[in-house]
């Protein structure tokens, strides 16, 4: 019987390892979120490069209301400071007896 072989179509060495792959179900703002998990065979190399992308795909599900947090905050200080500006540039048209005439 053949030995099975790491999942790595490119590879296809035998297998060394068995790979817990976290996959998030969604991606969404909540900073809660579930994980469908997979596991998969590989071989020394490809499993430990299947980890590390997985714990890097986790970690930026994680990251994600967090950020999106930040990019809120960023258009809610821009959107403010374009009223403000707004406002200062009626206020200098009226100073200068501009506008309608
Ligand atoms: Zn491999």
């Amino acid at each position: 019987m053949r030995p099975p072989r790491c999942q790595v179509p490119a590879c296809r060495t035998a297998v060394t390892q068995a790979v817990e792959i976290e996959l998030p179900v969604a991606w969404e703002a909540s900073s809660e979120f579930t994980v469908l998990s997979v596991t998969v065979g590989a071989c020394e190399e490809h499993g430990f490069e299947l980890d590390r992308r997985a714990r890097a795909l986790l970690q930026a599900r994680s990251d994600l209301s967090a950020l999106l947090r930040v990019i809120e905050a960023a258009v809610e200080s821009d959107r403010q400071l374009r009223d403000l500006l707004a406002a200062c540039l009626v206020g200098t048209e009226v100073a200068d007896g501009g506008g309608a005439r």
